[in-house]
């Protein structure tokens, strides 16, 4: 049987959300062998989500995990990293030590063959991620089959340069890692969480052709606050438009 793959998805209340976790499930509709995450940066699990999940027919678990109000003002705000605590958390809880770990964010773009990519990770698999920064690309570099350096815009002094949707990682890996972490530090998330579990460089898998197909992009919505707008007086405006 296929391992499991664990698909963890912040997400937050604004007016984009329910479109992008849309598009989401039905990209991850074609993927066998897949539980669904949805860690919802919110006080409480609202129904109206939950029902929009279990109409996707997606096996999945919906968990609220707001951001700590002493980081809601921090600029940048660590986002999206509470939802991933509460993910790792309930893996752990739920002694889950089989199957594969994805980090996947509400408004990336998947490719089908990324789940294939992923799904036979041992330790940790990488591979490239279109459309970070600068450089428009960020993933390993590979020579001879292994991964050797990392090219990414943003060093930063980064002992792993990557984004969070450029590598998987296998829980019975993970599982001998106990102090496994992702701290509330904007940029150095996913450097943080791989220290924390012991990675070196020759135990990368890479994948995706050793790293030269790129299988997801870190998309971005354009997005806008709701105006407040006087919808009775709208709705009256154009109820007298139809005359008498
Ligand atoms: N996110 C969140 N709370 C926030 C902002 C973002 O939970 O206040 C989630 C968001 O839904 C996404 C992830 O955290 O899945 C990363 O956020 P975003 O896509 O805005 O950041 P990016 O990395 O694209 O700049
Ligand atoms: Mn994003």
């Amino acid at each position: 049987q296929l391992p499991i793959i664990y698909f963890v998805t912040p997400t937050y209340p604004r007016r984009e959300q329910i479109p992008e976790l849309t598009r989401l499930a039905y990209t991850l509709l074609h993927v066998p062998r897949l539980h669904w995450l949805v860690a919802n940066d919110q006080e409480k699990c609202d129904t109206f989500l939950d029902t929009l999940l279990s109409g996707f027919g997606i096996p999945f678990t919906h968990m609220a995990s707001p951001m700590p109000s002493k980081f809601r003002k921090s600029k940048p705000a660590p986002r999206g990293v509470a939802n991933r605590r509460a993910a790792l958390l309930w893996l752990q809880q739920h002694n889950l030590t089989n199957g594969v770990l994805y980090f996947g964010d509400d408004d990336n773009t998947y490719d089908l063959r990324l789940f294939s990519e992923i799904r036979q990770t041992q330790r940790v698999s990488m591979f490239p991620v279109g459309l970070i920064a600068d450089y428009a690309v960020s993933g390993p570099v590979v020579r001879d089959g292994k991964v050797v350096a990392f090219l990414d815009s943003w060093v930063a002094g980064r002992r792993w340069p990557v984004d969070m949707a450029g590598f998987a990682v296998n829980l019975a890996y993970m599982s001998q890692y106990p102090n496994v972490n992702m701290p509330y530090k904007p940029g150095y998330e996913e450097d943080l969480f791989l220290r924390s579990i012991g990675l070196r460089i020759d135990q990368i898998e890479p994948r995706g052709n050793n790293c030269t197909d790129i299988l997801v992009w870190h998309t971005q919505t354009k997005s806008k606050k709701s105006p407040v707008v006087n919808v009775e007086s709208k709705y009256l405006d154009g109820r007298s438009n139809l005359g008498p």
